[in-house]
């Protein structure tokens, strides 16, 4: 329940709705994958087939569901969305393809977490738009092949690394989706805001845009927040001192690193120095798991450059002592 995860919580499954972009226009920075989309998109629409698959790769958070609902917006389509983690069985998938509409999206979120069967099948649908449902079981079963309508997959994954190959190359454009840099998410924030009915200073979006690792759910979550201290603590203005200290009081520092984090690093730069030491010991000192430590705040410090992973253990970087305010110990021979 991190005020600063990547992850979708409830509220902010309630309220993205109203906040997703509705077309490429819309859609803030990803200038290439934008550009590049934009010309997928027309020539499929000139042509007048259906586009081709495309895949989604880039952290959570980013806009890969927003994109792929833009790609249905833009071409005229239906979209249909389901997930990796969803479907277990060749079976799940077949149902869902052979109810498709001609022309149809299919969203599959978290496309590296279907099962092999499923996955198989998948490569199939792609290529030949058919499926062979199995009937029976042993040796008395056969396959019925079903021909399907064409349709367009759009797959999202959190690394286009983590797909086997031969799912990979099935489709015909792939874009990776970065961080977005500080000014795009502030105009996220202004966007957002607009739309929210709350007014923000270009300074209160910008104190907003830091704390945000990049990520405009995050930036959309923060303004929430800053919006309700805003409305019991001022007079509803958001400016640069009202979301700073707003976000002091939820434990997001200038940097965007939540209590989680900078304990971790407290530990690493008060107990050891700075480093190196092993996982495990850097978790019993933060009093949280291993993996809490490794999966769940150590990527965003590496990203950071505040911590590097060696094959001694963790070290801090030099950013990370004047991060948290303190002076590196002195080393041998300085
Ligand atoms: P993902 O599917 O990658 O986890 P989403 O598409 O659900 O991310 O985006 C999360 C939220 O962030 C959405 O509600 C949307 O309002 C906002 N968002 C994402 N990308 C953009 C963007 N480029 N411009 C404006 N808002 C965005």
């Amino acid at each position: 329940d991190r005020l600063v995860a990547a992850a979708p919580d409830g509220e902010d499954r309630a309220v993205e709705a109203a906040l997703r972009p509705r077309d490429l226009g819309e859609f803030i920075g990803q200038e290439r994958v934008r550009g590049q989309l934009d010309l997928v998109l027309k020539a499929a629409r000139a042509r007048g087939a259906t586009a081709d698959h495309v895949l989604l790769s880039g952290a959570p958070g980013l806009g890969k569901t927003t994109l792929s609902m833009i790609i249905a917006a833009e071409m005229e389509a239906p979209i249909r969305i389901s997930s990796g983690p969803a479907i277990q069985h060749a079976g799940d998938l077949a149902a869902i393809l052979s109810s498709l509409q001609e022309g149809e999206i299919l969203f599959l979120d978290e496309i590296h977490r279907m099962s092999r069967p499923a996955e198989e099948m998948l490569y199939m649908a792609m290529e030949d738009f058919r499926v062979d449902v199995i009937v029976g079981k042993g040796p008395g079963a056969t396959a019925i092949p079903l021909e399907l309508p064409p349709f367009t997959l759009v797959g999202a994954t959190t690394r286009a690394g983590l797909l086997p190959p031969p799912l990979r190359d099935r489709f015909g454009f792939t874009a990776h989706m970065e961080f977005y840099a500080p000014a795009e998410l502030e105009r996220v924030i202004h966007r957002s805001a607009g739309l929210l009915d709350v007014e923000v200073r270009p300074e209160g979006a910008a104190e907003i845009a830091g704390r945000s690792r990049g990520t405009p759910r995050i930036a959309n979550r923060l303004l929430r927040r800053v919006r309700d201290y805003a409305q019991v603590k001022g007079d509803g203005l958001v400016t640069r001192e009202i979301a700073a200290t707003a976000l002091e009081v939820y434990e997001v520092d200038g940097r965007g690193l939540d209590r989680l984090d900078r304990s971790v690093l407290n530990a690493l730069l008060r107990l050891f120095a700075g480093g190196p030491v092993g996982l495990s010991t850097l978790a019993v000192a933060v009093g949280e798991e291993r993996e809490t430590v490794e999966e769940v705040a150590e990527p965003f410090l590496v990203r950071e450059g505040l911590l590097a992973r060696t094959p001694r253990g963790r070290v801090a970087t030099p950013a990370a002592w004047s991060h948290m305010g303190l002076t590196p110990p002195r080393q041998r021979g300085e």
